[in-house]
């Protein structure tokens, strides 16, 4: 089982996220990352590892704790498509870098959306079937995060949890769970 975390606001969203994963570590996973912003837009935290938390935390610079409101969004991974690679770790991301995805679960139909992306020249960078979803969201993007999600989330088939970041709105997360 794998997990996620989403956190909005005036804390230092790291360790909390942190704290989150670590709380739930002997459920068993393969790797975790996290994605953190602040809602001006100013600072950006990106990170993945293989391996335990403990491995993420060594992965750590940070220095953002000054900064008023933040959003972050943490998952830690047991791989069901793709190896258990640093670049199959959530978060995931769209090819501009415009939506941030953590996801639990399995998109069944996601050969077919993915194939068909691929015939629109998507290049996809991970094996997972959760970049599907990024991808989706970066076809279908506009300045309405929450209709992109629903067009999105109309076209996954399985069920799954989902929380999304669009770094455009970085005041707001939407979560989903089918
Ligand atoms: N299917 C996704 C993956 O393989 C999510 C797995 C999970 O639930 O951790 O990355």
């Amino acid at each position: 089982m794998c997990w996620i975390f989403a956190y909005k606001g005036g804390k230092n969203p790291v360790p909390l996220l942190i704290h989150g994963l670590e709380k739930l570590e002997y459920r068993g996973y393969d790797s975790a990352g996290l994605f953190v912003m602040d809602t001006n837009n100013w600072l950006e935290l990106y990170i993945r590892s293989t391996g335990k938390v403990s491995q993420l935390i060594s992965k750590l610079e940070w220095a953002g704790e000054s900064i008023k409101q933040w959003i972050g969004i943490a998952h830690s991974r047991r791989a069901t498509h793709g190896g258990i690679k640093e670049v199959n770790t959530h978060p995931h991301h769209d090819i501009n870098k415009r939506y941030y995805v953590v996801h639990n679960g399995v998109i069944e139909d996601y050969h077919k959306l993915k194939t068909e992306l691929e015939k629109n020249w998507y290049q996809f960078y991970s094996e997972t079937d959760t970049e599907v979803i990024a991808a989706l969201l970066d076809m279908y993007k506009s300045d309405d995060f929450l209709k992109t999600v629903e067009i999105v989330i109309n076209k996954l088939v399985g069920a799954f949890w989902l929380v999304i970041i669009d770094t455009k709105y970085p005041d707001t997360l939407i979560g989903f769970r089918r």
